[in-house]
């Protein structure tokens, strides 16, 4: 579904057609299309409200809860934060110790 959506290509406001794209607004990876005739951009709609739930919590600061499971600690992520980021139960992150009470988690 994503390949199909990505070599979609839709007729402009202009007449002509598009031409699929990828693009990075705030570091964010967006599916879409570009004119190459006036140059107007159309962003996959499902990517485009994706990156609205990130930039609505990107500064905001969340809560998790720390739970113990058999032998390991898990941190509890609230599910806003969960879906913003497109996390799956098993799916592996990266975590630094940046100073004694910061510790970052790379998705
Ligand atoms: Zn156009």
């Amino acid at each position: 579904m994503r390949k199909e959506l990505r070599r979609e290509k839709i007729k402009c406001q202009c007449g002509e057609w598009t031409e699929p794209k990828e693009f990075s607004v705030n570091g964010f990876k967006m599916r879409g299309s570009e004119c190459p005739a006036c140059g107007e951009t159309y962003f996959n709609p499902e990517d485009a409200n994706q990156a609205l739930i990130y930039n609505k919590l990107k500064n905001e600061t969340l809560t998790g809860k720390i739970a113990k499971s058999g032998n390991s600690m898990v941190v509890r992520l609230p599910k806003r934060l969960v879906d913003a980021l497109n996390l799956t139960a098993g799916s592996t992150v990266t975590l630094r110790l940046e100073d004694p009470r910061t510790v970052k988690i790379i998705v």
